[in-house]
């Protein structure tokens, strides 16, 4: 079977109700980023940057996989399929991905500041990390969550997979954020790369050739995988 890689950013999951926030003036559900999602954030105020991970967590309850999920789990009746992605909702594994690897973290998981390894579940029943809930350290457990200015942990395990892929998806991401932009300078220079993404015409990707699919990912993607789907039952 063909390896195909989706490398999936916030877009995706866009049509499920959970906003991006490149697309909103560089506010992220009406937090600055910086508040909220940096490492300075979290020694400044752990309080604020819980209830805003707190809400996020909530809101993963209300909302479904849509369509562009949905599609990426068609594939693997035919190929290989790793997704790769920048979020940190569940909406991959929920519409039944087999192989997600998250570079961003999960809004669902708490880990210790003290030991990145240390990291658990968050309970199911309180949808929350408490103020107050420590790791074996004596510490605050804090969001599982690659903010901005940390170390991506899973970036070289990902580069790994990009490398075997024979055909790359990229889908709802502004190709922005790096490293994880930089994760297509990792795929072999013949295979077939598509972008869908309402902004794929206006984007940039260097001295790559892509095909570019400049639709929401819930209508555009679907008729990718179809056409996937029938090169692969054709031998191509
Ligand atoms: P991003 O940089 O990946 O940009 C969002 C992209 O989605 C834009 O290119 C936009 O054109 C595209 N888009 C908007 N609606 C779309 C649709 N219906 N279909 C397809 N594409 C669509 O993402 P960001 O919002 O700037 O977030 C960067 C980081 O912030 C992520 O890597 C993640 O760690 C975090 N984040 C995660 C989530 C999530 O888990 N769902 C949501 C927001 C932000």
């Amino acid at each position: 079977m063909k390896r195909i890689v989706a490398i999936t950013g916030a877009g995706i999951s866009a049509e499920s109700g959970i906003k991006t926030f490149r697309d909103e003036d560089g506010l992220w559900e009406n937090y600055r980023i910086e508040d909220v999602a940096t490492p300075e954030a979290w020694h400044k105020d752990y309080k604020l940057v819980l209830h805003f991970y707190n809400e996020r967590l909530k809101q993963l309850i209300h909302v479904s996989p849509n369509n562009a999920h949905l599609s990426l789990v068609r594939l693997e009746a035919n190929y290989e399929v790793d997704v790769i992605t920048q979020n940190v909702d569940d909406l991959h594994e929920r519409a039944g991905s087999s192989k997600v690897l998250h570079l961003h973290g999960e809004l669902r998981k708490k880990r210790s500041q003290v030991d990145p390894n240390y990291i658990l579940p968050i309970d199911s029943n309180t949808n929350e990390i408490q103020l107050g809930d420590l790791c074996p350290y004596g510490q605050q457990m804090r969001p599982h969550i690659v903010w901005f200015g940390e170390s991506v942990p899973k970036m070289e395990e990902a580069a790994d997979i990009v490398q075997k892929a024979d055909i790359i998806l990229i889908i709802g991401t502004s190709m922005a954020v790096y490293p994880a932009a930089g994760l297509i300078y990792y795929a072999k220079n013949d295979i077939p790369v598509y972008y869908i993404d309402p902004k794929a015409d206006q984007t940039t990707i260097p001295n790559r050739s892509v095909i570019r699919i400049a639709q929401k990912a819930g209508s555009g993607l679907p008729k990718v995988v179809d056409e996937l789907i029938e090169m692969s039952k054709n031998g191509n």
